[in-house]
């Protein structure tokens, strides 16, 4: 197979116009063309009038060995890399030791799943409930204002990123290309086939729970075991290893392999592992806002007059601004077509996040518009991260009016720093509520004269994005981690034994799928771990 890269053909090609480029590239006639499937497509939209789509091919040739000889140095074509997955090791036969997950996140979900193949059968915790029951929960707090602690956007079955936009790219290098393994699993449990070929391949909501359930029998089926509302209190630490789990019913579980993918928002565990004397440190995140815009005004920006093409969806962004004041803003979680969610997971707190379904066809555009911060920000305590999210989380839900409504601004009053009192003509998609005035109050001072010096600046990027009527809404604070419970080059705690931290609560993700491949790296840690203690000696 011959791997073609950078093979460009305009947005309105035909059919056979592939056909054309792979013979024109090879130099060889129709007849030696035995098939060719497409491994990537990108677009280039620099000049909107003439978007181009750029492919990577895996061509099928009669003879390849005397074409590559004849092509040798030819640039673009090279035999095609052998991406497939193999697994590190298998459970020796009658082991009884059981490897014990918490979580069910794509970090989860993916250490569950090969170490169910591999043959370790874990046995997987998590706080919330099972996919449905979480789902009918969570739009318990979007129209009813009733939140479940325990079962929201954050958690339950399939984690943080369920309720998403279901953005499957990620920038973390993957020479081993386990992010192959992720999309190939995620369309063996019924994702749309194109995740494996289009550059930023994305899910949707509805989409990505029917996934988790597909996910959990094949899980099952090879001998792992689920258990919801299992909420992991405590964990036994002897002698520097771990021993056991301790749930709130208050069950011991025994393992000497316990992988720790939890999320970000598990506050209440990271307390519990800094007092069993897990080590923990303070790590960077950011805060900040999501702004809506019409899908329209960014389809244009970025499309021009091929705004609505199919092939190209809705346009998405990415912006980063270096201020004056040393912070960067930057968008986050760019979510089009989609909406604004209630994203806390904890009582008399308001936190904003984004999502979409897989047509992204709703009327709004959203993204975090939000700042770097640093512990030097929250000093003196490895925990002083939680605390001072907590503090904005408290002061958006008392701006929102103390009933789970979000504070919102429009960006022209936002920008002359006077209170809104009534929308123009884009309308919040936040539920339940947008209670508007003045957004100053919701972020630390630094935070708000960043993003007023950013707004501007991506104005100029994508035309109208400062406009007057883009609504602001408070508060976008569970970027990523506060904390990172850091490990060694086995994946284990630092000062732990048998404790594996992953995913990005531990600080080693930062979205659906790097959660995903750190949880495949994990697994395969744990399953060499345990072959060699069950190795004679
Ligand atoms: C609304 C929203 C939209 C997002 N959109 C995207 C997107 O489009 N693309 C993208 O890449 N990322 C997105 N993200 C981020 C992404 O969801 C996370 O990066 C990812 O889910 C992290 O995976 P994880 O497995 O490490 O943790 P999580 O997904 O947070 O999973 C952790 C799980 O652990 C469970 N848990 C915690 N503590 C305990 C305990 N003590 N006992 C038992 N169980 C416990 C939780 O209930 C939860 O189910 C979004 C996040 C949100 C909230």
């Amino acid at each position: 197979m011959l791997r073609l890269t950078d093979v460009q053909l305009p947005l309105d090609h035909p059919e056979s116009g592939l056909e054309s480029a792979i013979l024109a590239r090879l130099g060889i006639t129709a007849d030696a063309l035995l098939g060719y499937t497409v491994f990537r497509r990108a677009y280039d939209a620099r000049k909107k009038s003439a978007v181009n789509l750029i492919y990577t091919l895996d061509v099928e040739v009669g003879n390849e060995a005397a074409l590559l000889k004849r092509l040798q140095g030819k640039r673009g074509v090279q035999p095609t890399p052998d991406t497939n997955y193999r697994f590190v090791a298998r459970a020796p036969s009658g082991s009884k030791m059981r490897p014990v997950v918490i979580g069910t996140g794509p970090c989860g979900l993916f250490a569950g799943l090969l170490l169910a193949q591999m043959g370790f059968r874990p046995i997987i915790l998590e706080r919330g409930k099972s996919v449905r029951e979480r789902t009918k929960d969570t739009f318990g707090l979007w129209r009813k204002r009733v939140l479940h602690p325990e079962s929201n956007v954050q958690f339950g079955e399939g984690g943080a990123g369920t309720f998403s936009d279901g953005k499957l790219w990620t920038q973390v290098k993957d020479p081993n290309h386990y992010g192959r393994k992720v999309l190939t699993e995620f369309v063996k449990a019924d994702a749309p086939p194109e995740i494996l070929y289009v550059s930023k391949p994305h899910i949707g909501t509805f989409r990505l729970v029917k996934m988790v359930e597909q996910m959990r029998a094949s899980i099952e089926a090879l001998g792992g075991e689920f258990r919801f509302e299992s909420k992991v209190d405590d964990i036994e630490i002897d002698d520097g290893r771990v021993r056991a789990v301790v749930l709130a019913n208050g069950e011991r579980i025994a393992t000497s392999h316990l992988v720790l993918a939890i999320g970000h928002s598990a506050r209440d565990t990271f307390q519990m592992l800094y007092d069993r004397g897990v080590y923990v440190e303070a790590k960077p995140f950011s805060l900040g806002f999501r702004i809506e815009h019409p899908q329209s005004l960014i389809d244009n920006c970025r499309f021009g007059p091929n705004a609505g093409n199919p092939i190209l969806g809705a346009a998405d962004y990415k912006l980063v601004h270096h201020c004056e004041n040393g912070r960067s803003v930057y968008s986050f979680c760019m979510c089009p077509g989609g909406t604004v969610v209630a994203a806390t997971s904890e009582p008399g707190r308001v936190v904003t996040n984004g999502m979409s379904q897989y047509s992204r066809n709703e009327r709004n555009a959203n993204s975090g518009i939000v700042v770097g911060i640093t512990p030097a920000d929250y000093p003196g305590h490895p925990l002083a991260g939680i605390a001072f999210q907590r503090e904005w989380e408290s002061r958006a839900f008392e701006l929102g009016g103390g009933n789970y409504d979000a504070p919102g601004q429009l960006v022209g009053d936002f920008l002359a720093n006077r209170p809104s009192t009534e929308f123009g003509s884009v309308l919040p998609s936040y539920k339940p509520g947008v209670r508007l005035g003045d957004l100053s109050p919701s972020l630390p001072d630094y935070a708000i004269a960043a993003i007023r010096e950013a707004l501007p600046v991506f104005d100029r990027q994508i035309q109208g994005f400062a406009m007057r009527d883009a609504v602001l809404t408070g508060v976008e604070t569970r970027t990523s981690s506060p904390i990172r419970i850091k490990r060694n080059d086995l994946f284990e705690s630092l000062n732990t034994r048998g404790l594996y931290p992953a995913g990005e609560g531990a600080g080693y993700a930062g979205g659906i799928m790097s959660a995903a491949i750190d949880g495949i790296k994990v697994a395969e840690a744990v399953a060499l771990s345990m072959v060699s203690a069950s190795a004679p000696a």
